[in-house]
């Protein structure tokens, strides 16, 4: 980070408009002087996520989340710091000096990777049109697949035999070295061979849309039906879904997420315009993944098969799932009829009837819980004491203690027993908006930093004394001060303060995004505020028993800054502010 030059990094940050950045994920809505939205970094149904155009930076009200053009890239999607600058230095057309660019071996390794994994997706793509890609090319048209969905989603075809990769990229040793890294060879006892052959492959995408790794499915018979990437830097099955990269926006949109099974299923919901499905990678979905999914979306519906397989998978889920549930999340599990998958369910019946479907016969995932605990206990007395010993080792596993509650009320009356109370001690997790710097800033300092950061003009009039001012945080005050030396340094009067000290102090940008975002300090707050600092400041000096003089000087100074207070509480009064 180090080797871009602040000059730089300030020139490629006036050229960018924070607010096109984010409007491309969050549907923003003028609000003041700034604009609100609903926060892409977690699940609301009010807005609370505030962007300033002027003052380009975000905070949301609700998590916590805040910064500036670099941090919304860094944090939304996953780009690192020098990634995210040379974004938007090639946005805004700027050229990244040659000694900033990443030289070190990792990086141009891990580059090259990704190139090569998204050329390796380009190939198969071709092959899908080519004579050998028939047999494939047939299969999609059998499932109904459209040349759109095929393209957006990068499906493609790799032939039988060995040599495919080694076509596209070359067969020299560093390549193969490469395409091994990248899982696209093996290497056997005879050299090395291409990992997928005659397969219909599926490109998977990071969470920012980059290459990562391929599904391949067998055509015809053949072992195993589904083969992925093997795990490599790039590709960790645990922490991806399919379907993520492209359907992030459109699941925040409307609020509906379906998780399934398998690669065609997020298919065959898209081919029928219902972009909200994700799948784990052929494996059971996973806390990370389950994870993901809760951020996204606050209702997801997960979909199993209804047979035996189908419902001990969502059993797992479930168990999976338990701690991460909150009570204002509502997951609901769908089972579908048995032999049928979204896929082919949606061949027969259509999307609208499929929607129905997950809103229809879904269930909340206490029904279902209580129902795979009923299943797993059998009949009897002896049923009833299993399902509660059960259910009370799962509920230890619950963070929510309201929920667990709620939870452990069901379970009592559903057997009659009355289950433990020897919890496990679960600290509640604080609210990452309450961050502790912010808690430990009284209101008035707070709405005091807050306006002078909204208008720097303010800075420019403060009285000799504010210097001085009693501000509780050390960080906070080293801020203050700091604004102090931007201003008096400053060539002319367009220096912004909360821009110029996000710059300087990445690490506070967003303490400094939140005042920015706040509400409004409209003037006549603005000059109570000042008062009420200085006669804090007063109470302060007078405490410590200054001279005679001084304590007279002190005194009276505190009965002038009393009767502005009494004018300007009149003045607000009469302005009904
Ligand atoms: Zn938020």
């Amino acid at each position: 980070m180090a080797n871009f030059s602040p000059s730089f990094l300030d020139e490629v940050l006036s050229r960018t408009d924070l607010v096109e950045i984010i409007a491309r994920h969050v549907e923003l809505k003028k609000s003041g002087s700034n604009m609100m939205g609903l926060c892409p970094f977690h699940n609301e149904k009010s807005p609370s996520f505030s962007v300033s155009a002027d003052k380009q930076l975000y905070y949301c009200f609700g998590c916590g989340k805040g910064g500036g053009p670099f941090q919304f890239l860094i944090e939304h999607d996953g780009y690192s710091f020098p990634e995210a600058v040379e974004y938007l230095a090639e946005k805004v057309g700027m050229e990244v000096p040659q000694d900033a660019q990443r030289q070190t071996g990792d990086e141009a390794r891990e580059k090259k990777a990704y190139e090569m994994l998204v050329r390796a997706s380009e190939a198969m793509s071709r092959a899908l049109t080519a004579p050998t890609g028939s047999k494939a090319a047939e299969y999609l048209k059998q499932r109904d697949l459209p040349a759109s969905i095929i393209r957006d989603y990068g499906i493609g075809y790799v032939p039988d035999g060995y040599g495919f990769m080694n076509k596209v990229f070359g067969s020299d040793a560093r390549t193969n070295a490469q395409l091994e890294a990248i899982g696209l060879l093996f290497k056997g006892d005879h050299g090395y061979g291409d990992r997928f052959r005659d397969r219909l492959m599926f490109t998977i995408r990071d969470r920012r849309g980059r290459v990562v790794g391929f599904g391949g499915r067998v055509l015809g018979t053949g072992e195993p039906k589904y083969l992925n990437s093997p795990e490599t830097n790039w590709f960790h099955k645990s922490d991806l879904l399919y379907g993520f990269s492209e359907h992030r926006d459109c699941i925040r949109k409307s609020k509906q997420l379906v998780v399934v099974e398998g690669y065609m299923d997020v298919l065959a919901l898209a081919t029928h315009d219902l972009k909200f499905g994700l799948a784990p990678l052929g494996t059971a979905i996973g806390e990370r993944q389950i994870r993901e999914i809760f951020r996204l979306c606050d209702s997801p519906v997960f979909s199993f098969d209804g047979d035996r397989a189908g419902r001990q998978a969502a059993w797992r889920a479930l168990e999976r799932m338990m701690p991460l549930l909150k009570a204002e999340l509502t997951p609901r599990f769908l089972y579908l009829p048995e032999g049928e998958d979204p896929d082919s369910l949606l061949k027969t019946e259509g999307g609208q009837a499929f929607q129905s479907r997950l809103a229809d016969e879904s269930k909340p995932v206490l029904e279902t819980w209580l129902l795979g605990l009923k299943n797993l206990a059998g009949q009897g007395a002896d049923g009833r004491a299993r399902m509660a010993k059960k259910a009370d080792a799962m509920l230890a596993t619950m963070t929510d203690s309201y929920l667990r509650q709620a939870w452990q009320q069901e379970v009592e009356k559903a057997t009659g027993i009355s289950l433990q109370q020897q919890r496990r001690h679960v600290t509640a997790t604080p609210s990452p908006a309450a961050n502790s710097e912010i808690a430990e800033l009284n209101k008035i300092e707070d709405r005091f930093i807050s306006g002078l950061m909204q208008k720097t003009e303010r800075f420019r009039h403060l009285p000799d004394c504010a210097k001085n001012f009693f501000i509780g945080n050390d960080g906070v005050k080293s801020l203050y001060l700091r604004a102090f030396s931007i201003i008096a340094d400053a060539k002319d009067n367009n220096t912004d303060i909360a821009r110029q000290l996000t710059r300087e102090f990445p690490d506070s940008q967003t303490m400094i995004s939140r005042w920015v975002n706040q509400a409004t300090v409209q003037d006549i707050e603005y000059e109570s505020l000042l008062l009420d600092m200085e006669s804090n400041d007063i109470r302060w000096h007078l405490k410590r028993g200054p001279g005679l003089s001084e304590t007279v000087r002190l005194q009276k100074r505190m009965s002038e800054l009393k009767s502005q207070q009494r004018k300007l509480t009149e003045l607000l009064n009469e302005t009904g502010a």
